[in-house]
This record gives structure tokens, C-alpha cells and sequence, in this order.
């Protein structure tokens, strides 16, 4: 997959978001609900770190339906980062190009 093929997905999932909960068109009506998602699925993939070396609460290990959860919850979180970005109206491509030539410049 292209990452202009993910973009397109992106928007395409963003416009059936919007459809499916009615989102209004104001900043708080779509901004705020996607960090907050966003903030959830960050959580689950710290707990996926913590199971990784059994230092997750032996109730919670013992919940945890799928063994090595890692890779689905690391795509939940690149995912939701885009789809906020799409409402946020950041172009990521350009975002992620000048913070790698920032990294890069910054160990030269
Ligand atoms: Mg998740």
C-alpha cells in the first residue's frame, strides 16, 4: 500500500465517521472526539507493551483475548493519528517530510 493509497483511506473512513455519528462541523464536534479516540487506543497499545513482558496485572493478562496484540494495536494508533489529522486540516505528508528533514539536520 502507497501512502497515498492510506491517505485515501483515511478520508474515506473520515467521511463515513462523520455519517455514522452525526458529527457537527464545529473544531469541538469532530476535533475533540477523534483525540480522544485517539488517547484510548494509545492506552491499549501501552497495555499490549506492559503484557509483552508480563508486566501487566495477571486479571488483565488473563482478559487479553488475542496473545501479541502488538502489530493491530500499533496500526489503531497510526490510524487514528491520521483520521484526526484529516479533521485537524494537516497536510501529514508535508508534516512528516519537514520533521524527518528536522531529525536528519538535527544529527548531521
Ligand atoms: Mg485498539
Amino acid at each position: 500500500m502507497s501512502f497515498q493509497e492510506l491517505l485515501q483511506f483515511i478520508k474515506s473512513e473520515s467521511e463515513r465517521l462523520v455519517k455514522k455519528h452525526g458529527q457537527g462541523s464545529s473544531s469541538r464536534e469532530i476535533v475533540l472526539p477523534r483525540t480522544v479516540k485517539l488517547n484510548e487506543e494509545v492506552g491499549e497499545l501501552c497495555a499490549e507493551i506492559l503484557a509483552l513482558d508480563n508486566d501487566q496485572r495477571k486479571e488483565k493478562l488473563s482478559k487479553m483475548k488475542v496473545k501479541n496484540n502488538l502489530p493491530n494495536e500499533l496500526a489503531d494508533v497510526i490510524i487514528t493519528t491520521l483520521l484526526l489529522a484529516e479533521v485537524s486540516a494537516v497536510d501529514i505528508k508535508t508534516a512528516l517530510e519537514n520533521k524527518i528533514k528536522k531529525i536528519k539536520k538535527r544529527y548531521e
